[in-house]
């Protein structure tokens, strides 16, 4: 009888997973159970009035380096090739992005020549910032908060307002908390291994070897900086889900994984609300808090690792306005906690995304809210209604854009617990993990945006790597 791969949570890690499994020259059984009754996890894509589209978790994937490209090549295998709506390296969504601070908007500065010119918010050209990164030491812990690291690098004033607004953007996190060995590897490698940051991001960190296809070649001539799909990132799971089935993957959906136990012979017995299924080896994409929970007894030491990565909750609020415009164009603008603790920032999504817009179109734009304000009403256990997300968007797009108007079609969701939180010693809770799976040679796999990267690429690349150790070989470059 073949080999039974079982993959927990129908995210887009563990749609990756199953993707890879069923590529393999000789596939497993592989059966892929999701709680919900949607696949995608918190990729959505909902259609509003005119057609537009809105996008209820990521909306942009970045094709840089060789994550990005594997993504590439993942999506013309999966035949979305004329799908795809790329954002140009000449494009204003490309080339500008903004720092809300002190009630204005502040573009931050773009190539060599902007590091020599004053650029508000900052007291002085980045350059002075430049200078001290490349004279100062390097650290000797073994991680650091995100805040230390770039204020002992960079000085105080890019520490609280740029790294502060790019952990806010990036894991809508505190980079008093966040680590940096975890949350930016590169820069905790480059200084590693080159002393400073700067010369490591010039020297490059050895290009590991990279996929080609067409559309590959295509970002890498255009200089894409991100790009989605015309009728929304949601698109990607949904063809992974078609490729499954037609590859004879077992997809259950509506079905929360409730247990799991290990056999006298060394399987797993995978506990469904109404069943159970048996498995020779388990993949998890499920949150490391859920698969902490649903560990038996002789895994506590690899429970208690997991439940201590936390991850913190997002308010998204999409708004369309009929007949209004934005002040300034780019990708978007963020916002210091310093600024305003509740808006993590404002993504201009028609200006990256026109194609979007609906008939007739209508600007689109996205408010992300949370931060210690959204931290500290969920640890008081205040009412969180829509209302109040609502209000504190619009309020946000007409002091921080001028949209004073009332928008013509909003969404709110709060997404609970959907960011992991990489913080101070994230890697020893990865260390404690692995060493405990290697030591008693448990057929189990981890996966998903709890480890080792948020971003979809990251997400789709820890699938692969999984599915490569589930199949005992090791993943193609
Ligand atoms: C608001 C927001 C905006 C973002 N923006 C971007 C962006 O622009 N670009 C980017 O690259 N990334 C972005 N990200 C990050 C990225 O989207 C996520 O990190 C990624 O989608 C996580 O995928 P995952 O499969 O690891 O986890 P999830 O999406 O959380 O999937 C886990 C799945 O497991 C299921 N599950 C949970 N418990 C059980 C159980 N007991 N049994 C069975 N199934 C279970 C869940 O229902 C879910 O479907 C964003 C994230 C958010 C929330």
């Amino acid at each position: 009888m073949g080999r039974t791969v079982v993959v927990l949570g129908g995210g887009i890690s563990g749609l990756a997973a199953s993707y890879h499994l069923s590529r393999a020259p000789c596939p497993p059984k592989v059966v892929l159970v999701e709680g919900s009754e949607r696949l995608g996890g918190w990729i959505r894509s909902v259609r509003g009035p005119g057609d537009a589209v809105f996008e209820l978790g990521p909306r942009g994937i970045r094709p840089a380096g060789a994550l990005g490209a594997r993504t590439l090549l993942l999506v013309s295998e999966l035949g979305l090739d004329s799908e795809v709506l790329p954002v140009r390296g000449d494009h204003p969504a490309a080339q500008n992005r903004f720092l809300y601070v002190g009630g204005a908007l502040h573009a931050l500065p773009s190539g060599l020549r902007g590091l020599f010119r004053p650029s508000p918010p900052f007291s002085k050209p980045l350059f002075w910032a430049g200078l001290k990164e490349l004279t100062t030491p390097r650290g000797k812990d073994p991680d650091e908060t995100v805040h230390s690291f770039a204020q002992r690098r960079l000085g105080p004033e890019v520490a609280s307002l740029a790294m502060d607004s790019l952990c806010r953007g990036v894991f809508a996190g505190n980079s008093r908390e966040l680590s940096i060995r975890s949350c930016f590897p590169s820069l905790f490698q480059a200084e590693q291994t080159h002393r400073s940051v700067l010369l490591g991001l010039l020297l490059g960190a050895g290009r590991s070897p990279q996929p080609d296809s067409a559309l590959i070649r295509q970002a890498r001539a255009e200089r894409w900086s991100q790009w989605s799909l015309r009728g929304g990132l949601e698109m990607l799971p949904q063809a992974l889900n078609t490729h499954l089935t037609s590859r004879g993957v077992t997809v259950l959906k509506g079905q929360p994984v409730c247990g799991l136990s290990l056999q006298a012979e060394g399987r797993w017995k995978v506990f469904l609300g109404d069943g159970s299924l048996e498995a020779d080896h388990v993949i998890s994409a499920v949150p490391a808090s859920v698969l902490s929970g649903l560990l038996p007894a002789q895994a506590a030491p690899l429970a208690r690792a997991l439940c201590a990565i936390t991850a913190v909750s997002v308010a998204v609020v999409n708004l369309q306005y009929q007949g209004a415009r934005l002040p300034v164009q780019g990708f978007g603008h963020l916002v210091p906690s310093s600024e305003d603790p509740g808006i993590l920032g404002i993504v201009y999504d028609s200006v990256a995304f026109p194609e979007q817009d609906g008939s007739p179109p209508g600007l689109r734009v996205t408010v992300m809210l949370g931060g210690s304000w959204l931290q500290t009403l969920e640890a008081r256990g205040s009412v969180l209604s829509q209302e109040l997300f609502q209000q504190r968007a619009q309020q946000a797009a007409a002091t921080q854009l001028g949209l004073k108007e009332p928008p013509s079609h909003c969404l709110v969701h709060l997404h609970k617990n959907c960011i992991p939180q990489y913080t101070l010693g994230h890697w020893q809770k990865l260390e404690a993990a692995t060493r405990f799976l290697a030591s008693q040679r448990l057929p189990l796999t981890l996966a998903g945006a709890s480890y080792e990267g948020v971003a979809v690429n990251d997400c789709i690349e820890s699938g692969r790597q999984a599915a490569a150790q589930a199949l005992g070989s090791e993943p193609n470059s």
